[in-house]
């Protein structure tokens, strides 16, 4: 057998049946990959004893035959969900030292089904960012490197850690979360597969909040079957979140057959953006392609109201986030400033969330509280409200017309250097979100399938996006991609 980390989660299940390996195994596998791998910077947290524990647990669930699809199976968990008794900081400095009393529904659900948890995983603070560079860690590390350079390369943002974990395969699989494109975006970059399902699939109780209207947390795995597997035990329906929709939850891994014909894929006009690079221009056309080939009718389709996305998703996810990251006020949560004599209550909240957030966080914050503020509420928040309503309308338009799903590029370009971007004004940072950003201002589910690579040798990934609640069909389609595009690059061990 390959190594044990090295395997897919489907792969890992079937040996598991069968008795080949053992989760206790393959955890000690993940283990000496990921105590190898810190110049990746992926893990942040490593939880070694709980790993083991969970593991042996399941090898006797297993024994037992009583064993749910993700029983034994090691996985990394994004800093954002919490995690009881376990550090989950959303890679702030003030969440620092903080381990909940309870766990996310989440990485509960995953538990509930027998995932083994290795250890929390790097990310953008409070998932704010596009490269990981925002983190309170330091940046995590792609194990990607273009071809004949050794400058290190981000994974992407703000899932960079679980992105960087997986490609590397410190873990079999990964959670993330999506506000605007954070599990897309960072798949796409380390050539892995990434679904955010739709607004209300998977409970948000327990994962840090960022912009409520908008985050979803889903799987980032090797493989589409695996991202349908863990999407599965991801999500249903929770009590504890209002916006969780009680709906049952099919069998997602029985729908993937592979057979996409018939099937009306749209290729939105809007998306074909003044200077994309002609590698990306060309992988989707190739995409297309492969899914006309499977037997799929290519149409093209028009979203009149895409360019007003991008500013329309920077308004509401920082009026959100504004409102949200209030409650870190050196009371409650994780860390206060150090306080001098005559300080009152308005200094300690001043010097607390000062220390405590970093500039990208705090710049979200300041243009927040101005959108959200008496004098230009209408002018900034209402209208981007409005947009929104009108680019949800733009997708309900073209599925009312037949097309059961959208094809777009992930990203604007392959992965960029660590550094590269940092100083640059922040809207070129903001522009990797262009194709994401769209499907979460709507509520849809969205995928990221690795589909080829640049001239330098770096990942490409292509988008679907499908109609609300039919990620079953939605996986299908990119299942049927996966098999046309036969992506098998992987990066070289350098680490
Ligand atoms: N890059 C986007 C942002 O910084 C999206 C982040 C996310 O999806 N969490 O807001």
């Amino acid at each position: 057998m390959t190594e044990l980390n090295k395997l897919t989660l489907s792969d890992a299940r079937d040996a598991l049946r069968k008795g080949e390996t053992t989760s206790v195994e393959l955890t000690e596998a993940c283990l000496k990959a990921i105590d190898a791998a810190d110049a990746l910077n992926a893990f942040v947290h490593k939880t070694p004893e709980i790993a083991l524990e969970r593991a042996k647990a399941a090898d006797a669930r297993i024994k037992a035959g009583d064993a749910p699809a993700m029983c034994g199976l090691p996985i990394g968990i994004k800093d954002l969900f919490c995690t009881k008794g376990v550090d989950s900081q959303a890679a702030s400095g003030i969440l620092e030292g903080f381990k909940p009393e309870y766990e996310s529904t989440v990485s509960q659900q995953l538990q509930d089904s027998g995932a083994v948890m290795l250890g929390k995983l790097n990310m953008d603070e409070f998932a704010m960012g596009s490269s990981n560079e925002t983190s309170v860690y330091g940046n995590a590390v792609s194990p990607w490197r273009r071809e004949g350079d050794e400058a290190p390369l981000t994974p992407g943002g703000s899932s960079g850690g679980s992105a960087s974990a997986v490609a590397a395969d410190l873990c079999l699989a990964a959670t993330g979360t999506d506000t605007g494109g954070s599990i897309r975006q960072p798949a796409a970059f380390t050539g892995i597969t990434g679904i955010k399902p739709t607004y209300g699939r998977c409970s948000r109780w327990g994962v840090v909040a960022f912009a409520s209207s908008l985050d979803q947390a889903g799987p980032m795995t090797k493989s589409v079957r695996d991202a349908a597997m863990m999407l599965e035990a991801m999500c249903g329906h929770d009590p504890k979140d209002s916006t969780s929709a009680d709906l049952a939850v099919p069998n997602f891994e029985a729908m993937l057959t592979g057979d996409i014909k018939g099937k009306k894929i749209g290729i939105p006009r809007e998306y074909r953006m003044d200077g994309m690079p002609a590698e990306i221009e060309k992988l989707w056309s190739e995409g297309a392609e492969m899914l006309r080939a499977a037997g799929a009718e290519i149409v093209d389709i028009s979203l009149p109201h895409t360019k007003y996305a991008l500013p329309a998703y920077y308004v509401i996810a920082p009026a959100e986030a504004s409102s949200n990251l209030a409650r870190y006020d050196g009371v409650r949560y994780g860390q206060r400033a150090t306080l001098e004599g005559g300080d009152g209550i308005t200094e300690m909240y001043e010097k607390t969330r000062a220390a405590g957030f970093g500039h990208e966080v705090q710049r979200r914050v300041m243009v927040g509280t101005y959108v959200l503020s008496a004098g230009f509420y209408d002018a900034y928040y209402n209208r981007a409200r409005k947009v929104r309503t009108l680019i949800k309308r733009d997708f309900e338009d073209v599925f009312a017309q037949g097309i059961d799903a959208i094809l777009t590029p992930a990203t604007p370009s392959a992965a960029f250097g660590l550094g590269e971007m940092i100083d640059a004004d922040p809207v070129q940072m903001y522009l990797n979100d262009v194709f994401t950003v769209t499907v979460n201002l709507a509520g849809l589910p969205g995928i990221s399938v690795p589909a080829g690579v640049d001239a330098k040798g770096l990942p490409l990934g292509l988008q679907l996006i499908g109609r609300p609640w039919e990620e079953g069909d939605l996986l299908n389609t990119a299942y049927a991609l996966e098999e046309a595009a036969g992506f098998v690059a992987k990066p070289g061990h350098w680490w």
